[in-house]
């Protein structure tokens, strides 16, 4: 690996009051930014109460989204994701993307908090100021389900077959990044038209992959929010994830992933029947892969049932043809009529929760 490359390493953050609900919440972001999100923040605010208000007179019917997951419209935040470029931990990129979640998930009304950290830049030991990005629907609910991805991007693609690209290319993480943000940006839209039977958060983690050798290590964000959730227990639990990682491959097959099946074997049943009664046939009754992937620090170190659906058999992965082309909207809405119709019927918290 090339260790000469190194993406822009971030000062520590200034850190903002914002109120939201349930009470103010400590911001961490940089300067301009800053000021931005806690304006929409406060606009967020209200507008939320007022829908909490709307809701009670407005309860799903007979479980059916009034609307549907659209394919092509996640396909288009999939691709204007991929057009602000790279967005590595600590990246201009990174900041450019944070700004146009925070301001579309505001616009839906949920609420929106930044959880800050800094990372030791692998290469310099710099730090690299980190967000995790948590999206709350109806916040007041004590028990929540977790569905998370990453939204970072890898700083290279290293496994391109050409070795001047895999050292020096662009890699845009078109299915490896931006799936999964276009996917919550889609699903967003859907969150106030049903009332699902606990609290939804969708978690955004940083830090998955700033890694430049083998040895770097993984999952930073998904690791501190675990740690966070842990040590520092909030008022409301997770009874149970699902982290969504690749889902826009165009020859889509989502196996069971292997870890899965040991740490949340009846999440993943609920999820691939829920798939089966829809027709989905791209959720296959398999065991696939073993993938390490955030959702072991959440089921390890949080002690959240959490499994990954992910389609790990993906040729551009890691390589500079990671882009909008090699995706595809087809793919998107059916994962998304899969979560969709489950967040509608979400199952009981399963029996054995992992402790650890
Ligand atoms: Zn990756």
């Amino acid at each position: 690996m090339d260790e000469t490359v190194n993406p822009t390493a971030k000062p520590p953050a200034g850190k903002i009051e914002v109120n939201a609900p349930g009470g103010s919440h400590v911001i961490s972001r940089r300067g301009a930014i800053a000021a931005g999100v806690a304006s929409l923040f406060s606009g967020a605010s209200t507008a939320f109460a007022q829908k909490a208000r709307s809701k009670a007179a407005k309860p799903a019917k007979g479980g059916q989204a009034a609307v549907e997951f659209d394919g092509a419209r996640a396909y288009e935040h999939l691709k204007a994701i991929c057009e602000i470029g790279p967005r590595p931990s600590g990246s201009a990129g990174m900041d450019r993307q944070q700004q146009v979640l925070a301001e579309h998930f505001s616009r839906l009304k949920a609420k929106v908090l930044f959880q800050t950290f800094d990372s030791p830049h692998p290469q310099t030991r710099e730090p690299v100021s980190m967000n995790n990005l948590i999206i709350s629907w109806r916040p007041q609910a004590k028990d929540r389900v977790l569905l998370a991805c990453h939204y970072d991007t890898r700083p290279l693609p290293d496994r391109d077959p050409n070795p001047k690209v895999a050292r020096g290319g662009v890699f845009v993480g078109a299915n490896d990044g931006a799936s999964g943000v276009a996917f919550f940006m889609e699903l967003g839209r859907h969150m106030s038209s049903f009332e699902p039977r606990f609290g939804v958060d969708f978690v955004l983690f940083d830090g998955e992959e700033l890694v430049f050798h083998p040895s770097d290590p993984y999952f930073l964000g998904a690791e501190h929010f675990s740690r966070a959730y842990r040590d520092e227990p909030p008022a409301h639990r997770y009874l149970y994830g699902a982290l969504l990682d690749m889902i826009a491959d165009r020859q889509l097959n989502i196996l069971y992933e292997v870890n899965s099946l040991e740490y949340a074997r009846d999440i993943v049943h609920s999820i691939w029947n829920k798939a089966r009664k829809l027709g989905v046939k791209e959720f296959i009754h398999r065991r696939g892969h073993e993938v390490r992937d955030d959702h072991l620090p959440l089921n390890e170190i949080a002690g959240i049932p959490t499994c990954d659906i992910i389609d790990f058999d993906y040729e551009h992965w890691h390589t500079a043809q990671d882009v909008p082309a090699n995706c595809s909207a087809a793919s998107l809405g059916k994962v998304g009529k899969v979560i969709l119709g489950w967040l509608q019927d979400l199952p009981d918290e399963p029996a054995t929760r992992v402790r650890k």
